[in-house]
């Protein structure tokens, strides 16, 4: 089934996942997965290996996800690693597989460098990449694109990051998801910006419930997000593994609450494969979601 945010009745809750690499890992995810069904998210989403390393794993998980677990897929899709005619080809396994929702993304550089080097007649960004989706294969998919509120890594600029953005949206996405953030204001401002500069597709604020300080401080020196001085002093007082998941569960709902309080169209949460701290939050919401 194709998604649009827009459509449902309820905000489209979706949760995130990356492939696992190991047999007990693979069973962990089935559990996570079985463990999140009864919150009945709209989709789910399967990340694609970074560089475009183990594509195989993200179709197949995808496929599983559908007809192992009963859940709508959304498969990642990076740029990094593949020619357009190797892009193409995975697409058309995702057309005749059944799986009709892509996130289409350009992929980080190699590790230890700061600038995205295209193979040989493959894609530099993601807009060209939304751009082959939508000229090869009309509506056959719903696309989803990546925003930053506090600006992409590599942008020059705040400024010619949005421009940027709507020229990934005017290539065809269906909507955007943004990258992680936990301070609900860089959020808003970035959604007024974009809606002024005319990006009219919806924003799904992208979330994720810290339950590990020293991964999170890893994660934001990739992606730039920045964690408000007030939580991040909270989090390095905190004792024990538990007290940093209370407090990481205890922000990610309040900012769950405030978002859906301003009517977005969804919330997209970064699960690390993990389901406590995701349910945990759910369950906070419950009331709210009903
Ligand atoms: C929701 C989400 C899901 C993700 N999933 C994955 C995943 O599964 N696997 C993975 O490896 N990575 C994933 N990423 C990370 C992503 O690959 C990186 O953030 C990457 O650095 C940028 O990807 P993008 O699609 O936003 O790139 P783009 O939209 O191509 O933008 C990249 C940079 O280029 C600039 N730019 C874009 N177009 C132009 C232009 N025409 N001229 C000049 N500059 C331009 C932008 O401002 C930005 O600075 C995800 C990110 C998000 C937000």
């Amino acid at each position: 089934m194709k998604i649009s945010p827009l459509q449902s009745a309820r905000p489209a809750i979706s949760f995130e996942f990356f492939p696992p690499r190991t047999p007990q890992g693979e069973a962990a995810l089935f559990r996570t997965l079985h463990e999140l069904k009864p919150l009945k998210p709209a989709f789910v989403s399967i990340t694609y290996g970074a560089g475009g390393s183990e594509r195989g794993k993200t179709t197949d998980w995808a496929a599983r996800i559908q007809n192992e677990v009963g859940l709508t897929a959304m498969a990642h899709l990076t740029c990094a690693g593949s020619t357009r005619e190797e892009l193409q080809a995975i697409l058309h396994e995702y057309a005749r597989i059944g799986v009709r929702n892509i996130m289409a993304v350009r992929g980080d550089p190699p590790r230890g460098s700061r600038e995205f080097q295209p193979v040989a007649g493959g894609f530099r960004y993601a807009s060209e990449l939304v751009a082959l989706i939508r000229s090869e294969f009309d509506h056959t998919f719903a696309v989803a694109g990546g925003g930053y509120p506090e600006g992409h890594p590599e942008a020059l600029s705040l400024e010619a990051d949005l421009q940027n953005l709507k020229r990934k949206v005017d290539s065809g996405l269906d909507f955007v998801v943004t990258q992680l953030f936990f301070n609900n204001a860089l959020y808003f401002g970035f959604v007024e910006r974009a809606y002024r500069m005319g990006i009219a597709v919806p924003i799904v604020p992208g979330l994720m419930p810290i339950t590990d300080l020293a991964q999170i401080r890893r994660f934001m020196d990739m992606c730039g997000a920045s964690i408000p001085g007030p939580l991040l002093t909270r989090l390095e007082k905190a004792q024990t593994p538990q007290e940093v998941l209370e407090i990481g569960v205890e922000h990610t709902t309040r900012q769950v609450q405030e978002l859906l309080e301003a009517g977005v169209p969804g919330i997209h949460l970064y699960t690390l494969n993990k389901s406590p701290a995701t349910r945990w939050v759910m369950q906070n919401l419950q009331a709210v979601l009903r």
